[in-house]
Formats: structure tokens, sequence, C-alpha cells
């Protein structure tokens, strides 16, 4: 605790403590301590106030009125990873101690204040992958939402290129957490943080980005049919709305046309294709899509194989492969192969974006070159390319190569047939199953696993206020991650390995884990263990 002030050069000693108040209160897994006294000391020279915020008693002081122990903390903390939230947990808690806990608001921005001061470094990162994973999967976690009225995010000003710093995005959220307990409400807190064009960065962590400066170009998305990339773009979206619509109950799909004001009399088929021509119109498409997938955009997450995520980007208006380009390309390595529903849309329009570089290359990120023979071969299930440096990496490496593979190819292909796909034949040079070293390995399940459970959480995240929502997600995955990470780490134990612990492992300059040093060997887990 301090007893001198730390901002003046002679470091005066604190004036004497004064009083606050003699009801705070303390809230544990116990119950709740009343009637305790609370202090503040200023500086008599700067007159900077030094409060209570030390953590070595087990306290965290919320604001000087209410005072949570670090147990409560860490319970919810492990309550979320279970998807339970804060206010079940406390209920649940207030039945069994028989006492009347505080507000679940109260709780609940006490916590996240907690997680704000706790010094987490959000590494997002697979100790078999490493910082690079050289082959990723993306998806869309689409009901992952927070009700907003798009119309009430103004455009960026007009010289903004969509560069985002992302540490200062992600410290004002912070700041916002950790104000909270001196503000009446959110809409009195001077740093509270609103949904913005030009303001909004995705999670990336620190080794695997380029730089702090990311990309987030959303607001390109208002005026998608300016080229004909982008109209491809538009439609890629729009497909995959139709493909949600198809799975609908055909009620809802007709009180959709009603609201559209179009005809809704007519079979299921009908009322598709009467919207499908609506949406051409930004207007109605608007309006479906907000029905279908909610008020925005859902999470653009990227994970690698084991399913640690390394990328969320929390989207404002529907998703694009544009979301997925944003991210990769604010990565310091392109991922070798990266699995992508709309791997097309995704290549189209990453290698317009940067036509000097063109990330997906060889074939446009197809596994062979279109020709007939290689598409009827694929069509036939009997194209095979080997991609053998995802095994053993290249003895002499490409130029500008990836450091786990050795390789500069950059892949983007699919690992179920998506219906839209079908329209363009060449994406049959796509499917994974053509990679001996993928097929067999590469387990959907694993990341259809990571989308349940960021499902289950989807009942008390969608209801908050969006900057509440991106830092609990940024920070229950954290929490998620780190147990993944755990978890792969004693696979490797039963295999004999000597015990580590996540906290004492060394890392290689890539950030896969070591596992043991002999003479100057490292041995590390291969990464596609
Ligand atoms: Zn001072
Ligand atoms: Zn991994």
């Amino acid at each position: 605790m301090e007893t001198r002030c730390v901002f003046c050069t002679e470091h005066p000693s604190l004036e004497k403590p004064t009083l606050i108040t003699d009801h705070a209160r303390i809230v544990g897994l116990g119950g709740i301590v009343d009637n305790v006294s609370t202090f503040f000391r200023t500086c008599p020279q700067c007159h900077m106030v030094y409060r209570y915020q030390e953590w070595q008693a087990g306290l965290h002081n919320f604001n000087d009125h209410t005072v949570r122990t670090l147990e409560l903390c860490i319970f919810l903390r492990h309550n979320l990873q279970n998807h339970v939230s804060v206010s079940r947990a406390i209920n649940s808690l207030e039945g069994l101690r028989e006492v009347k806990y505080p507000s679940r608001d109260t709780v609940l921005h006490a916590y996240c204040q907690f997680e704000a001061m706790t010094s987490h470094d959000y590494v997002y990162s697979c100790i078999n992958c490493g910082y690079y994973p050289p082959v990723v999967m993306m998806d869309l976690h689409k009901k992952g939402v927070f009700s907003m009225a798009v119309s009430d995010i103004k455009d960026p000003p007009e010289q903004f290129k969509g560069e985002h710093n992302i540490e200062e995005f992600w410290d004002s959220v912070n700041l916002e957490m950790i104000a909270r307990g001196f503000v009446q409400s959110r809409a009195k807190n001077p740093l509270a943080v609103y949904p913005s064009f030009d303001r909004w960065a995705p999670w990336i962590g620190g080794h695997t980005r380029k730089s702090d400066i990311v990309l987030n170009t959303e607001y390109q998305k208002l005026s998608s049919a300016k080229a004909t990339a982008e109209s491809e773009l538009v439609m890629v979206t729009e497909e995959r709305l139709v493909d949600e619509l198809r799975k609908q109950k055909v009620g809802i799909v007709r009180k959709l046309c009603k609201a559209c004001n179009i005809d809704s009399k007519g079979s299921r088929d009908d009322l598709i294709l009467r919207l499908r021509n609506e949406m051409k119109n930004r207007h109605s498409y608007d309006k479906v899509f907000q029905k279908i997938w909610g008020a925005s955009g859902g999470w653009a997450v990227i994970a690698c194989p084991h399913g640690i995520v390394y990328s969320l980007k929390f989207n404002l208006r529907a998703e694009s492969p544009r979301d997925f380009a944003d991210l990769l390309m604010s990565w310091k390595h392109l991922p070798n192969v990266s699995v992508y529903d709309f791997a097309r849309g995704l290549t189209t329009h990453t290698n317009l974006w940067f036509p000097d570089v063109m990330p997906f290359q060889p074939n446009e990120g197809r596994l062979a070159e279109c020709t007939p023979d290689n598409i009827t071969a694929a069509q036939k299930g009997k194209l095979e390319v080997s991609l053998s440096w995802l095994l053993e990496k290249k003895v002499n490496p490409d130029p500008e190569s990836h450091p786990t593979t050795g390789s500069s190819c950059h892949f983007a292909l699919h690992d179920k047939f998506h219906e839209s796909n079908t329209k363009d034949q060449r994406d049959v040079l796509r499917r994974i199953n053509h990679v001996p070293e993928l097929q067999g390995w590469l387990n959907s399940q694993v990341v259809e696993q990571l989308f349940g459970v960021m499902k289950k959480n989807n009942y008390f995240l969608n209801n908050m206020a969006p900057s509440t929502h991106v830092f609990m997600m940024r920070n229950i995955i954290h929490h998620r991650n780190i147990g993944t990470n755990q978890q792969l780490l004693d696979q490797q134990l039963h295999k004999g390995l000597k015990f580590h612990h996540m906290h004492t492992i060394a890392l290689n300059e890539v950030g896969q884990a070591v596992l043991s040093e002999y003479k100057k060997y490292l041995f590390i887990i291969h990464w596609m263990k």
C-alpha cells in the first residue's frame, strides 16, 4: 500500500487517512460483512487521491462502498466458464446463505472491474501451434449479438482507412470497466465506449499480429456495390442469408415478407424467392438480416485446429469474407491453410485488396490448377495434393515463408460443401479432403465444439451493453484458451512427458511449448499432434 506519493518527485508522505464511510460491505462466498470502514489518503502536494486497491488481503475494492472477496471473483470466473451467468451464480448464493446480495448489475460491474484490473496478457495462442498457426479454421458465431440500431452508427471521417490501434481501443474498454465503480450509470460514465466504424478494433494476440495497428474495414460494407469484387462479396453474404432463411420455419419467413411489404402467400420457396429479390434493396436486406442474425453481425472467429481462439472480431454489420480478410491481413504470418465456408469470396476479396502481393496463391488459393482434368479428378475424389511441409518443415524454406512450415503457399479451402459454393465448379479444388495430411487430422468437431460453447453464453452476453459484451467475450475466451492449453499439455503428460505447468512452461521463438532440453536440442511437440 502506498504511503508516499508516486507522482511527485520528492515522494512526500501522504496525509492522514480520511474516512469515506463506516458502512461499507464486504461481499463474499460466505455472505456479507457489514459496517466496514474505508479510507482514502491524499498527497499534500499534488492532491492525488490514493484509494485502497490492495489485493494481498484477498479483497477487491470496487467503489469504496462495496468490496468483493477475491474468492467470490474467482468463483464467478469459474461459473462463467461453465456458462453460469453472474446473476444466476449470485441467485444460488443468496438462496444458500439466506442473505440479500447487492444488485446483479453491481456484482457484474464489480466482476468486470476485477478482470479489467487483472494483468491478463490475452496472448490468444496455442502451445502446439505457436504464435503463427499454419492451419486455421474460420467461422462466424452469428448469434453472438447485441441490440444496436446500425443507423445509429455515424459514417467514419472521410480520410479513414480502416486502421485501428488495438491497444488503445482495448485499453479504453478496460478503463470503462474500471470507471464503472465510480459513476451511477453507464450513461453517466465519461469513459463509456460506443460502437463506431472508426474505433472498434478486433482482438489478435500481441505476438500474432503484425503491429498494434490492425484492420477493420467494416465501414466499406456501407458502400459495397461500388466495385465488382465488392458486389460479389455482398452476393456471398446474401447467399448465406438465404441459406439461413431456408432453415427457418415457414411462419417466420411469412412474417418477414409482411415486414418487407411483399406478398406473403405461397410456398416457402416462393416466399424465399421474393425475399431474395427484395433483398437487392439495402433497406429490406438489413431488415431480413436483423431478423435472422439479430441486431449486429456476430463474431468472426479464427481458431487453430486444437480449438484455441487466435482472433475475435465483433461485426457491426452482416458478415462478409472481408471480416476474415481484415483479421488475417493484420497477422504477422498468413497461415498456409485457411479453412472457411466462403473460401472463394475470401480469396477474391483479399487478392483484389492487395493486388501486388496476391496473398492467396498459387492457383488463387485452390489446391490445383483449374484444368478440366483436375476438376473432374477432384469431383471423383481422385485428386490428391500432398502438403508434406505440414509434417516436416521445408529444408530450404521459400522466400517469405511461414516460420513453422517453410512454405509460402496460402490456400483458402473449405471442409464441407457449402450450397452456395456449388455454383462455381472450380470450388471443388478447395476441398480439404484432397490433402492427405489434413484428412483425418483436421477435426471440424473441435471448432464446432468451440462454437457450441460460445452459444451457451448468448443468454447473458447478448443482453449486455456493447462494450461489456466485447469485454466479457474476450475475457471468457481468454480463460477458455488457458484451460484448453492446459488440457493439451496434460495430453502430452499422459504420453510420459515430464510434468510442466502452464505458468512454468518455456516457449520457443514461435511460441510453441518446449517440453525438455537435452544438450542444445529443444524438444517440442509437433504442432499437428
Ligand atoms: Zn503527489
Ligand atoms: Zn493449435
